[in-house]
């Protein structure tokens, strides 16, 4: 049900009875006034019934509750000026009722906020077909009334359509106006923005409406008449651009001043048999362009306000969203600063660090100000296996777990596992790199892999460790087309040292023994002990000169060794070696190098040494090996 927007005067009623009261005294007074006004304007049949207006206006602002009023004065005005007896004027008032009533019946059913049925295209539309049912309800009481009383010489059908025209234009011309003033009558009055263009425009409405209706006319009028609808061109110049209730005023100044005009005989309308149905069609047919207009155009600022209120939340909802994500962002570098890993993220392009987390920082003994700016390759100890490291990631994309030897600030190695992955950063490319320590187990491996190559006594290569060797040095001499020597070296009779001594004293032995034999050595050379008191040796880049002469003098040296023992004791041990040299050949039937193979040729001399009366060096025929091509220059990728 409507609410009353009337303010309260309770007179000891309810509020609500009062604010009735109020209304139903309100509109029943216009309602009244415009029948004394039109019926003392026009004598015979009006053009125009602006208390239909009213009567419309009390149904879309008070429904039925407003329409005692009208009922009253309707009742009253048609008893009183329009000398109808007093029971059709009671008749005639049930039309006018009964019409607005029903109208607004239907209305609500499409629009149920009836009073602004104009804002949209639709409710005008809709508004337009209530107006004319509630027209034709009342224009059938009234012809009714009027043909019974014979109170004009109508027809039914003419005094029906009259009174139905009458009604429909009055509504359409004056309702609007007054729903919008009534509706925005609490709120402070105010000038449009743009109030100059309002002036401007409602200006050129009364001029145009002056000169079209007000111009004495006479063989100007057909044009006149032609030009009256140019009266829309200020219309809805102020529909477009203001308020609806601008609109909906400048439509009621023109309705009262056109009919001011023709009422004076002046004007577009003079010297035609029926000038008022000429301006009755211009009413309705300008009302309803207007109305539509207007109500079209306050749907389009609506769709816009709506749009700006939505742009206007978006942007809030963006700064929101940008604060957050900012905040998530500290929050995350927080974190990573935080993070127990030591993390860096570094500028691929420029081998720079640019991000450091105190781990990291920690990890390389550095503060993160230090780390910040400084180079990648700084970090590695060596620079090739950084190098070595780019390649892979250029290649690969990422690492997992590489193993890498990094350098700590006072040059320690440390060893990590490193895995990196490409990211983003402040819209650069990056690298995130992160390390996890391996140092401690490192370490072990390093001791472990020392403990089982090398051997406890003397501190040789173990047998393992020297084949290992070995070999690689055979590969390396058989690309190098380098020839070697393998002696193996084997102590004379050192049981009885043993069973004479006492093994401890054998082990001091074999320990003099291995010290002679690693301080006869180059650089580059190799001494290990294959077994008991055996040893093998390998003299690299010799030629067979060179290599009778290191096994001679090796034989010599362990020959002349005074070796002290507890007590008054002491040994001058010898040993008996085999020998054979390893030559590279570029034939074709030639085998691989094979440690093995030399080491078995090498042991048969040993036999003929030790057969042949010990203390002394023979050599096996020499071995030729295959001389392989050397491979492309070693990369950096290949050491790591
Ligand atoms: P030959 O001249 O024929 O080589 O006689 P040999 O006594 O040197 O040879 P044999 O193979 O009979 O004896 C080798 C001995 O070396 C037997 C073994 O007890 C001893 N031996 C092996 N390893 C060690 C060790 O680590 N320490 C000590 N003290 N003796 C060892
Ligand atoms: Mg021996
Ligand atoms: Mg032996």
């Amino acid at each position: 049900m409507q609410t009353l927007p009337v303010k309260a005067i309770t007179l000891g009623f309810p509020p609500s009875t009062a604010s009735l009261v109020q209304a139903n005294l309100l509109v029943g007074s216009f309602y009244l006034l415009f029948v004394a006004l039109i019926s003392q304007a026009f004598s015979g049949v009006a053009p125009v019934w602006p208390s239909a207006a009213v009567a419309m206006f009390a149904a879309i602002m008070g429904g039925w509750r407003w329409l005692p009023g009208i009922a009253i004065a309707s009742w009253i005005g048609n008893a009183l000026f329009m000398a109808m007896p007093s029971v059709w004027s009671l008749w005639i008032s049930l039309g006018n009722v009964l019409g607005p009533w029903i109208a607004i019946l239907i209305l609500r059913r499409a629009i149920p906020d009836v009073s602004s049925a104009l804002e949209s295209g639709r409710g005008v539309i809709w508004f337009g077909v209530c107006v004319a049912v509630s027209a034709a309800i009342s224009a059938g009481f009234g012809a009714t009334a009027a043909v019974v009383n014979a109170t004009s010489k109508l027809s039914f059908n003419d005094a029906f359509f009259t009174w139905f025209v009458c009604d429909l234009n009055s509504v359409l011309m004056l309702t609007p106006a007054f729903v919008h003033w009534w509706k925005d009558s609490r709120a402070p009055f105010k000038w449009p923005h743009g109030a100059l263009d309002l002036w401007l425009a409602s200006t050129t409405l009364i001029i145009m409406t002056a000169l079209l209706f007000f111009m004495p006319a006479n063989s100007t009028a057909p044009m006149m008449r032609a030009g009256t609808f140019l009266i829309l061109l200020p219309l809805l110049w102020v529909a477009l651009r203001f308020p609806q209730r601008s609109t909906f005023t400048l439509l009621s100044i023109f309705f009262v001043l056109s009919l001011i005009g023709t009422g004076m005989g002046q004007g577009a309308m003079t010297q035609i048999h029926e000038p008022y149905t000429r301006l009755q069609i211009l009413f309705i047919t300008v009302g309803m362009v207007t109305l539509l207009v207007s109500a079209m155009s306050f749907e389009r600022r609506r769709v816009l306000e709506t749009l700006n209120i939505s742009y206007a939340e978006l942007e809030e909802r963006v700064v929101e969203r940008t604060q957050q994500l900012r905040d998530n962002l500290i929050n995350l570098e927080m974190l990573l600063d935080n993070v127990p890993v030591p993390m860096v993220i570094t500028r691929p392009d420029q081998s720079l660090v640019i991000y450091a987390n105190l781990a990291a920082a920690d990890y390389f003994g550095l503060s993160i100000a230090h780390m910040v700016d400084s180079s990648s390759v700084s970090y590695f100890h060596r620079p090739e296996d950084f190098k070595a490291l780019e390649k892979i990631l250029e290649k690969e994309g990422s690492l997992s777990s590489h193993e890498v030897a990094l350098r700590h600030r006072d040059g320690h190695t440390l060893w990590a596992l490193l895995s990196a992955v490409p990211s983003r950063y402040n819209d650069i490319p990056v690298m995130m790199l992160a390390f996890q320590d391996i140092s401690p187990v490192k370490q072990r491996e390093i001791q472990l892999e020392h403990l089982v190559s090398t051997d406890a006594l003397t501190g040789l290569a173990t047998r393992r460790h020297f084949m290992q060797r070995g070999t690689e040095m055979l590969l390396t001499a058989a690309r190098n087309k380098q020839t070697l020597a393998l002696f193996i070296l084997d102590l004379d009779h050192f049981k009885i040292i043993n069973d004479t001594y006492g093994h401890p004293a054998g082990d001091v032995v074999l320990r003099r023994v291995a010290e002679t034999c690693r301080s006869s050595l180059r650089p580059g050379d190799l001494c290990g002990r294959l077994g008991g008191e055996e040893f093998g040796v390998i003299l690299i880049n010799v030629n067979q000169e060179a290599a009778h002469r290191g096994a001679e003098r090796l034989r010599r040296l362990i020959g002349q060794l005074f070796i002290q023992l507890d007590g008054d004791h002491h040994v001058n041990p010898s040993a008996s070696i085999g020998g054979v040299l390893l030559l590279p050949s570029d034939m074709a039937a030639t085998s691989s190098p094979n440690l093995e193979e030399a080491i078995i040729a090498a042991d048969k001399t040993l036999y003929r040494a030790k057969n042949t009366g010990r203390n002394r060096v023979v050599f096996a025929p020499p071995i030729v090996f295959k001389h392989t091509s050397p491979p492309p220059a070693t990369t950096t990728e290949e050491k790591i």
